[in-house]
């Protein structure tokens, strides 16, 4: 028997498109068998009767001590990673804005002073051009070797310093792909937004719902739409964060279909929550970019899921605190837009998915743990159990029901926007590279033992699959 091995027993463990009773051997950080294990011995044993056995969750938008709309979020390596963990998260990939004037390495040094001694779990970062100077650009093969390939722009929020006009964005997206990277796009319309939201205000029309009537899904489409018109110019390899509306998905599929290097996610809560929320007298809670939508916008963004058209769910944590989201309490404009949502997609993608008919056991490991592994550049070592994986695991009680709410949960807002949803099912445990981090409502691990993700993306996605 080795010393550092670990046997988890008799689960049910999802392994690619299988689902089937078997235990898993870990040695160190690593899975080194899977299967019926019964002459196996380890040091220490884990039984798993009656429970799932998942890869850990991979969370690939996240947007820690993100600073943003005149505030900053509340989520930093500590908290946020702490909240992950806890939502069963072993890696997520940290967005990371280029400061006026900085360069794009400083994305990847300031990351790294934020996270020292404090991440739990293993980390990455997305380096955001805010300015995209011929320097900048130069830098771009340099990040992709530290093992940052994916870079994000905004199509929007001007005023914010992020917008990146769409000459700008082919300039980044050839050198990008050419380096072995993939440009993250926020698909907005400028234009229609800043037209729409000065008429909505100077009309009195400032309540959170507006925010949805200022951003209508022709805003994304459109957005959409020319994202795709620079992936047939450019040939450009192209990833559409937090897509969430239906033209939006069919513009996607046809564009796949066509063979254009374009993938999509969308998120938690637009899966979960509809533009309703935003009518509650605490609608500022559900202010997020792009809005939430309708009902029948949120059918057609499952069935996308279900299908594959939309590759991922990812959370888009972006935790402001109350007393920032108030600042939009007359002002939908004003309000600092995001939800904090890094403990709750495991749990909501299984009780709203898997216990409700609308995903398979498989298909929800693939959209919360596989797909971001794999189309991120983390994949075999993580979003998989796979022998020689690291040994990210989640023990899983499918029968447990329980009530979501912020007492319930881990994340650092003083607020949350899911109170009182009945969940099905929730984590045992959480093992990150065979440690054991999570066991019920316990956090064993310590800060600062998350490492850097170095990240290479696999070959380039050309033509439907
Ligand atoms: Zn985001």
């Amino acid at each position: 028997m080795q010393t550092g091995s670990m046997l988890i027993r008799g689960g049910t463990a999802v392994v690619g498109h299988t689902v089937s009773r078997c235990d898993l051997l870990i040695q160190g950080e690593h899975i080194t068998a899977i299967g019926d294990l019964a002459e196996a011995e380890a040091e220490t044993e884990f039984d798993a009767d009656g429970l799932l056995v998942l890869p850990g969750a991979v969370d690939t938008h996240v947007h820690f001590n993100d600073v943003f709309m005149n505030t900053v979020s509340v989520h930093d390596y500590y908290t946020g990673t702490l909240a992950a963990a806890f939502g069963g998260v072993t890696s997520i990939v940290d967005f990371s804005n280029q400061v006026p004037g900085g360069s794009l390495a400083k994305t990847l040094s300031d990351k790294e002073e934020e996270a020292e001694g404090k991440a739990l779990i293993d980390w990455g970062v997305h380096p955001v051009i805010t300015e995209p100077t011929d320097e900048v650009l130069d830098e771009i093969p340099r990040v992709v070797d530290e093992g940052a390939p994916t870079i994000k722009c905004y199509m929007t929020y001007r005023e914010d310093g992020l917008l990146v006009e769409d000459e700008d964005l082919k300039r980044i997206v050839v050198r990008l792909t050419e380096a072995g990277g993939m440009l993250m796009l926020h698909a907005e319309d400028n234009d229609m937004i800043e037209e729409n939201v000065p008429r909505l205000v100077s009309s009195g029309k400032t309540a959170p719902i507006y925010h949805a009537r200022s951003k209508p899904p022709e805003v994304e489409t459109e957005a959409i739409r020319r994202i795709i018109q620079m992936a047939r110019e450019t040939g450009g390899r192209f990833f559409i964060v937090h897509l969430a509306s239906d033209e939006g998905l069919e513009l996607v599929r046809l564009a796949r279909e066509e063979g254009l290097d374009v993938t999509a996610e969308t998120c938690t809560h637009y899966l979960v929550f509809t533009e309703q929320m935003l009518e509650r007298e605490d609608g500022i809670k559900w202010i997020c970019s792009p809005p939430l939508r309708d009902r029948l916008i949120q059918d057609q963004l499952w069935k996308g899921l279900q299908g594959g058209s939309i590759a991922m769910v990812t959370s888009d944590d972006a935790a402001y605190s109350w007393q920032a989201k108030l600042h939009g309490i007359d002002r939908f404009d004003k309000c600092p837009n995001g939800i904090p949502g890094i403990e709750t997609r495991l749990h909501l993608l299984y009780s709203e998915g898997v216990a409700k008919g609308r995903l398979s056991l498989p298909r929800f490991v693939e959209v919360i743990s596989t797909a971001p592994a794999r189309l991120f550049g983390l994949a075999p070592r993580k979003g998989s159990l796979t022998m020689g994986a690291d040994a990210d695991i989640v023990l899983f009680d499918p029968e447990a029901r329980w009530t979501m709410s912020r007492e319930r949960l881990h994340m650092a807002t003083d607020w949350s926007a899911y109170e009182d949803i009945e969940i099905m099912g929730r984590i045992v445990k959480v093992f990150s590279r065979g440690e054991l981090i999570i066991d019920a409502d316990q956090c064993l691990a310590a800060g600062g033992r998350g490492r850097y993700l170095h990240r290479r993306l696999g070959p380039t996605f050309r033509g439907p699959k």
